[in-house]
């Protein structure tokens, strides 16, 4: 699906136009690119807490040039306990904030709120928010702001996250904040490759977003088991075939699906490593006009499908141990949008679904999260009327859509062997979206 505004916007006669006329001016998004470096431009560290070492020591593994552009401003606000202590932040970033180059990256570290020793602290903590998500707004140029809570405990638990957020892999992310907690760190031997020898199986990969998942686990090292209906099989055997994958047809609201799937994994690959819940439906109608069916389906394929699985994955131990699940669940799930009160329901209860299940599964040293998408280009998005299209794609901070590969990106940083401290969070990848903000 081409985006005609933006490819006028980065036009000579559009650019003139746009400025004249003050319209949306979507920047070109920087995306990775596997021959240019993670950072390409020095990462200005400040802040005096806990995580000021470890960054600075991740920075130079990393090898962030120590001059040319700023391509990122880290502040570590670990040290403030107080209102006055967030004076820091005005200090540190606003004489610095104009000279982050394009695609730039902002990253405040903090301390989570609930973990806080004084209610001091903990109030000036949870105000990071406020200031990272208007950074966000105020940006400009295709650059993104996130904060991290890092809990006490979790300094060394930083690097896949770092990685992620500083790097182009995370274009469409920005104004969200993440949590990471203590974890044993699984560092694999080549960062480039780091799903080698494990097997993913992402659902509803026969097109769209799932393809695109499937395409960039395998890019880091997976082999993928790519399942999707058996009406789409041809779609299916070709992505799978393209990706030297495995094809598996099931619907999955078949009353045996889990059986089938557990016996798949259980003969084929004794474990699955990861699994990304991708498949969705939408059947959109105003509430008065919804048929039974309407609904039913959208909550069984969205939802139902998603709880039956992880039951059985759980219950008889098919995920292999540092295992990773990652549910898609949507924007609308959090905003709720009209015409989607059974999309937004099944939506909503996948956020549910993960933060029922997330604590529990730390402990045996599995995580679940997931990814909410806002406007992505793609075949369900094509089909929207052109109005609510337009202002979709432009009501987010990028003034864009997002592209399947960011979806995928972000979902390949949670199922990261070294995320195992990044458990129970919902990441929405929609350029910092109005809805639901
Ligand atoms: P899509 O319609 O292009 O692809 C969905 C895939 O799921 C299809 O291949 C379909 O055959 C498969 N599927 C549907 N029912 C299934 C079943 N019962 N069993 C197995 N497979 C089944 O959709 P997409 O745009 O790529 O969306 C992927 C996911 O992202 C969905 O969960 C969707 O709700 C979510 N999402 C998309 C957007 C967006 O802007 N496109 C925004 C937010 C969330």
């Amino acid at each position: 699906m081409t985006d005609r505004y933006a490819n006028f916007a980065h036009s000579g006669a559009g650019k003139f136009f746009i400025r004249r006329l003050g319209l949306p001016d979507p920047p070109k998004l920087r995306r990775h690119d596997p021959n240019t470096p993670l950072i390409d431009g020095q990462v200005l560290v400040n802040g005096g807490g806990r995580l000021v070492e470890p960054v600075r020591k991740l920075l130079e593994k990393l090898g962030a040039p120590l001059e040319g552009p700023t391509a990122a401003l880290v502040f570590d606000a670990t040290a403030i306990v107080d209102i006055d202590g967030l004076r820091a932040l005005y200090d540190f970033f606003h004489p610095l904030i104009r000279t982050l180059r394009s695609s730039g990256r902002v990253i405040v570290f903090g301390s989570p709120p609930e973990l806080c020793a004084t209610a001091r602290e903990a109030t000036a903590q949870r105000a990071l928010e406020g200031f990272v998500r208007s950074v966000g707004k105020e940006i400009g140029r295709g650059g993104t702001a996130q904060l991290v809570y890092v809990a006490p405990g979790a300094e060394e638990a930083i690097e896949s996250t770092m990685r992620f957020l500083l790097s182009a892999r995370s274009a469409y992310v920005s104004g969200q904040v993440v949590r990471v907690g203590p974890a044993a760190v699984d560092v694999p031997e080549d960062w480039d490759q780091p799903l080698v020898g494990r097997t993913a199986i992402v659902t509803g990969a026969a097109r769209g977003i799932g393809a695109a998942i499937a395409a960039v686990l395998t890019r880091d090292g997976a082999h993928v088991v790519c399942l999707d209906v058996p009406a789409a099989g041809e779609d299916l055997t070709r992505v799978a075939n393209d990706l030297k994958g495995t094809a598996l047809q099931l619907d999955l609201t078949t009353e045996d699906a889990p059986r089938r799937l557990a016996d798949f994994i259980a003969t084929r690959h004794v474990h699955a490593d990861i699994f990304v819940h991708n498949a969705g439906i939408t059947r959109d109608k105003t509430l008065a006009r919804m048929d039974a069916d309407q609904w039913q389906s959208v909550l069984d394929v969205n939802l139902g499908s998603q709880e039956r699985i992880n039951d059985v994955l759980l219950a008889e131990n098919l995920l292999g141990g540092n295992g990773r699940i990652v549910a898609v669940s949507s924007v609308s799930g959090i905003a709720g949008n009209r015409g989607q009160t059974n999309y937004a329901t099944s939506k909503a209860g996948v956020i549910g679904l993960v933060q029922a299940h997330a604590p529990a599964l730390a402990a045996a040293g599995l995580t679940l999260n997931a990814v909410a998408p806002g406007f992505i280009e793609t075949k369900m998005t094509a089909t929207m009327p052109m109005l609510i299209r337009e202002a979709g794609r432009r009501m987010n901070s990028l003034s864009q859509g997002g592209l399947p590969v960011d979806v995928a990106e972000t979902i390949a940083w949670l199922a990261h062997p070294a995320s195992g401290g990044v458990n129970g969070n919902v990441v929405r990848v929609c350029g910092q979206s109005l809805l639901g903000a």
